[in-house]
């Protein structure tokens, strides 16, 4: 067993690593007077930022759940670690060589497990790029320049190639002092059924996946032989291991972050390649999730890289294609909070494309206008429901404005509601404000209070909400209302997947 850090190390790792740099990397900080900064706590849901730091002390403290500590602490907080392995992990980026008390230094034998993977992934990542510059990796390169992306791109995503043997990668590290244990548990390689290795990812594309620190924690990996079902699927990831949680991953964060907090916007696609397409063509705020569906886990890593609070929104743009799963993805952010949704956009191409095709067919300047066509989530998904009903019949209308009701009546803040069940009636044309402000309020998933009491003339002024808040941000550009009598060109039906 090591020695424990001699305390004069761990005075000096303190003292060195600075606590708005760490806490900067998993929290958007903003500053708040006297040399202070704040954001949103990442140890408990908040909506008003109460997580402060401190530089000139190198402490931080949330008022919200009372967390607090050094720099230290918080690294051992956020990632699980004890406390050899924060100091370790801190000494590391900040350049102190350790010593442990009964000798030694930095070294294999007291470095913590979860260096040992971090390492281990960086050693792959290196290989894989390596291996892009063999004449083995013809195949990527066509995949990649079949995409209109370059070699300087994919340097900048860090894209590599694993070469086709069974073992190249874990014969590599082996030789670098990786145990097969190590491999294993970090899930670049798997047992073999004679006591060898097999490597995880074998001719494929690969991208690596990194936390917001820009650590590579895994890997994304397409098929590049199209024909071979032995291959395996057409993308394989990472499993989850200690370092690869996919719930709160999302590729291109960790090249995206400092965009996103200039721009407060985030945008969401769907695939390694439409992070890449986006960031190439000037939308440097696109994050992908890694192998799962966008969940509430990213609605929280969203949220901290956006700072987004009552006082300080941020949109957050999904560019799903229109086909059903696509739609299907969007509704899930209703089933995260209203205030999500109320910030929360679509952007649809008319056409199906998604980024990364849009860009090949296009051009960049086509990918920025799609981000900018944007419209708010529930719009997208009124649209969407209207446009499975015969709108030129009353029956038609009226089922679909019943359909329509329960969406509407999620919204718990009376303005909007009040809003968006008169644009219901645009849309559907009753052209009747008091019918249909009525009528969705009928249905029993209509929030309280109670709708006010209907009369003659225009309706009464929506009541005041029930916290304060900003207005929702509005789309930019004025927005033509759509034709009257039918739902617009956005819901249309969709389209297969593919
Ligand atoms: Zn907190």
């Amino acid at each position: 067993m090591a020695g424990r850090i001699r305390d004069a190390d761990i005075a000096v790792v303190r003292d060195r690593a600075r606590i708005e740099d760490v806490i900067g990397e998993y929290v958007q900080l903003r500053p708040a007077g006297g040399g202070n900064l704040r954001g949103l706590c990442p140890f408990h849901d908040e909506k008003t930022p109460s997580f402060n730091v401190k530089p000139s002390t190198g402490v931080y403290y949330c008022f919200g759940c009372q967390a607090g500590g050094d720099v230290i602490g918080f690294v051992r907080s956020i990632d699980g670690l004890t406390f050899p392995e924060a100091v370790e992990r801190l000494a590391r980026r900040a350049g102190v060589t350790l010593t442990y008390e009964g000798g030694g230094t930095t070294s294999r034998s007291v470095t913590s497990q979860r260096q040992r993977l971090l390492d281990a992934h960086r050693a792959a990542a290196q290989f894989y790029v390596e291996k892009l510059h063999t004449p083995a990796a013809r195949a990527g390169w066509d995949f990649l320049t079949a995409r209109g992306f370059d070699a300087e791109v994919a340097a900048h995503f860090g894209v590599g190639y694993a070469p086709s043997g069974w073992d190249e990668l874990s014969r590599h590290l082996l030789a670098r002092r990786y145990t097969a244990e190590e491999l294993v548990l970090a899930g670049l390689a798997k047992q073999g059924g004679r006591g060898g290795l097999i490597d995880r990812f074998r001719h494929r594309l690969l991208w690596p996946i990194r936390d917001l620190s820009g650590e590579v924690v895994g890997f994304g990996g397409r098929r590049l032989a199209d024909d071979d079902e032995k291959a395996g699927p057409k993308y394989l990831n990472t499993p989850e291991t200690p370092l690869f949680k996919k719930a709160n991953l999302l590729y291109g964060a960790d090249l995206a972050r400092r965009e996103i907090a200039k721009r407060y916007q985030v945008v969401v696609v769907e695939g390694y390649t439409d992070v890449m397409a986006c960031h190439v063509a000037g939308v440097a705020t696109a994050v992908a999730a890694c192998g799962t569906a966008f969940g509430s886990e990213h609605v929280a890593v969203v949220r901290r890289l956006l700072m987004d609070s009552d006082a300080q929104r941020g949109e957050v743009i999904f560019t799903f294609d229109g086909d059903a799963a696509g739609q299907k993805a969007a509704m899930r952010a209703f089933e995260h909070e209203e205030r999500f949704v109320t910030q929360t956009y679509v952007a649809v191409e008319p056409s199906g494309l998604d980024p990364c095709d849009l860009r090949l067919v296009h051009g960049d300047a086509a990918v920025r206008e799609l981000v900018a066509s944007r419209v708010p989530l529930l719009e997208f998904a009124l649209r969407g429901v209207l446009a499975r009903h015969d709108l030129n019949s009353t029956e038609g209308r009226l089922a679909a404005l019943d359909a329509a009701a329960p969406l509407v009546n999620r919204l718990k803040d009376r303005g909007l509601w009040h809003r968006y069940a008169v644009n219901l009636d645009r849309w559907l044309g009753f052209l009747d404000e008091g019918f249909v402000l009525r009528r969705v309020a009928e249905h029993p998933s209509a929030p309280a209070p109670p709708l006010h009491p209907p009369g003659p003339g225009p309706p009464p002024p929506p009541r005041p909400p029930p916290r304060p808040r900003p207005r929702p941000p509005p789309p930019r550009g004025p927005r033509p209302p759509p034709p009257p009598g039918g739902p617009a060109r956005r819901a249309r039906p969709p389209r297969p997947p593919g």
